[in-house]
């Protein structure tokens, strides 16, 4: 028998075969929806509080209305680790603008209830990740997305056309390029490290303001690393010593390889190795 995971649909938890959004909710018809990621280790959440605050930055920047649950999170999001006994893996919530009743660009009228969605993705292995251990391989793609990628908004199709042209040409992921810069990567943001600085491109409305980014960032300046944060070319990441990349599910992953030219030893470099280190150690100690 398949094991059918519980899931949160608007106040209630309910098997994810029974569970039901309108077609005419928002999210369907506009991916006018929000979402966050909060990876889960030891059966227990990691930098919750950042992609919460996220998650209302998200909100406030479309005006879309808070959920009613907004205040219960937290309970919601352990109550579906514990029912789906999630030790290892990741938990997905997304708000939409609701459903108001048919199709049409004006937004809903006020007081229209926003659609929260909850669900769990077991990930054993997150950790002691082969990919991690191998190094991924990277082509470069041009950033095709809209303006505001600090919002973490569901329009996923053009990341994830990139991640389709970067399995077509056999290898992991894809970083994608703007007017001869690196932006980031199709889910992950992106870091060089050359003569031992760690430089990674600064916030902006051109990037996702990743949570693994600023907690890598704050434990590298803590442990003396050299960190600059302004843009790089991909000659940059051809000519540098290490590359890597973060996500709250990645963590930190080495970048060993872009457009099939080698970087660095072309392998998983040390400075990655242990931001790497830290960050899932740090992690574990500070997950409620
Ligand atoms: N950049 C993009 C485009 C993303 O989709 C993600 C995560 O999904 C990230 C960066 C990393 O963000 P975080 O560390 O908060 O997971």
């Amino acid at each position: 028998m398949i094991e059918m995971r519980t899931v949160y649909v608007n106040g209630d938890y309910v098997s994810e075969n029974e569970a039901r959004v309108s077609i005419f909710d928002r999210g369907f018809l506009m991916a006018d929806g929000v979402y966050e990621v909060v990876s889960v280790l030891g059966g227990k959440l990691v930098d919750f509080e950042g992609h919460m605050v996220r998650l209302g930055r998200s909100l406030s920047a479309l005006n879309m209305e808070r959920p009613e649950a907004m205040d219960d999170l937290l309970e919601i999001h352990r109550e579906l680790v514990a029912r789906n006994g999630i030790v290892e893996g990741l938990i997905y919530l997304q708000v939409t603008r609701g459903n108001p009743g048919d199709r049409d660009f004006h937004y809903p009228p006020d007081g229209t209830a926003p659609t929260l969605v909850l669900f769990t993705q077991a990930k054993p292995g997150m950790i002691d990740s082969q990919l991690a251990r191998r190094g991924a391989r990277v082509i470069s793609v041009p950033d095709m997305r809209w303006g505001r990628r600090d919002i973490k908004t569901v329009q996923l199709l053009y990341p994830s056309m990139a991640k389709m042209m970067a399995q077509a040409a056999g290898v992991d992921d894809a970083w994608m390029i703007e007017d001869g810069h690196v932006t980031e990567g199709t889910s992950n943001n992106a870091y060089i490290i050359k003569n031992g600085r760690i430089i990674t491109r600064a916030l902006s409305h051109d990037i996702l303001h990743g949570i693994t980014r600023a907690a890598v960032l704050r434990f590298a300046r803590e442990a003396q690393m050299e960190v600059e944060e302004r843009s790089f070319t991909l000659d940059e990441v051809k000519e540098a010593d290490e590359a890597f990349y973060t996500s709250a599910s990645a963590f930190v992953t080495s970048v060993v390889e872009i457009d099939g030219d080698m970087i660095g030893a072309g392998a998983p470099g040390p400075i990655a190795a242990r931001l790497r280190d830290i960050y899932i150690e740090e992690s574990l100690k500070a997950a409620i």
